[in-house]
């Protein structure tokens, strides 16, 4: 599933093509896809709006127009793309919206888990979602304080967008490793220095994958149709049975909340 990395550069990648185009129709595969609001609704309010500004709340690509805000969750297989049609061996696009200038927003889908909003405001489709890990309000005190007497493991809350927005399985397993913590530790057995070193992994990893332009392991692709490289610099993340890069041990894969977690358990003492 794209993470904050791979959903920060599709936004990125579609300024360009979509800042200042005018949304002239709307088509769509089956209404489902859109979860806010109404199929009809959603058309006929789309329509005529211009693109404003795109940014990113979480895992949400988030597009300003004029009166509303268009968001979209790419899920598991999302791909979201500018082109006058898309290419031939794209079978899975579900929604388009046709442009001022002859192209389209495509937003393609093979396992249609993807979903786009549409809704005065953000908060209508991003409420509960926890801080932005990248934001410079996010200190090292906010970090310690959102996990602080948690008696849960430390892979499931990197995880749970309610405690900090956009990690997901693999920059969870990078970060816990670049911090040197074992994925079952709980919370609240962290010590303040374990803490603030997973702050700053946290935050390391992350600007790490948007500097690569995400991680291209299965659907993620950039708007432009080119993979990321974020894959080429995984230090744990789907290397079980690899050396470890700090001390030649086996990385190790096991199961924390039906995720696939990967972690050196020489470097990740349990304790
Ligand atoms: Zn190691």
């Amino acid at each position: 599933m794209p993470e904050l990395p791979e959903v920060e550069t599709v936004v990125r990648g579609l300024r360009q093509p979509l800042v200042g185009r005018r949304v002239e129709h709307v088509w769509y595969e089956r209404e489902k896809v859109i979860a806010i609001p109404g199929a009809e609704d959603f058309a006929a309010r789309i329509v005529g709006q211009t693109f404003q500004a795109i940014t990113r709340r979480a895992k949400y690509i988030v597009c300003q127009m004029d009166h509303d805000v268009f968001g979209v969750h790419l899920r598991m297989t999302g791909r979201l793309y500018v082109a006058v049609e898309s290419p031939a061996d794209d079978r899975w696009v579900r929604l388009r919206l046709g442009l001022d200038n002859g192209e389209s927003l495509h937003f393609s889908d093979a396992r249609r888990f993807g979903r786009v909003y549409l809704a005065p405001d953000v908060t209508a489709f991003t409420q509960g979602i926890g801080p932005e890990p990248l934001d410079d309000d996010f200190t090292a005190e906010v970090f310690a304080e959102r996990l602080r007497g948690r008696h849960r493991q430390i892979k499931a809350l990197l995880l749970d967008q309610s405690i900090i927005a956009g990690v997901g399985n693999i920059y969870a397993d990078e970060s816990l490793f670049l911090a040197q913590i074992h994925p079952l530790r709980t919370a609240d057995t962290l010590t303040g220095d374990e803490m603030s070193r997973l702050h700053e992994a946290v935050r390391h990893v992350l600007n790490q994958g948007i500097d690569h332009e995400g991680a291209s392991v299965n659907w993620y692709r950039k708007p432009d149709g080119e993979r990321g490289d974020s894959q080429e610099h995984f230090n744990v993340y789907d290397r079980s049975g690899q050396p470890c890069l700090r001390c030649g041990t086996a990385v190790l894969k096991i199961r924390v909340t039906q995720r696939g977690t990967h972690f050196c358990p020489n470097c990740q003492r349990e304790k």
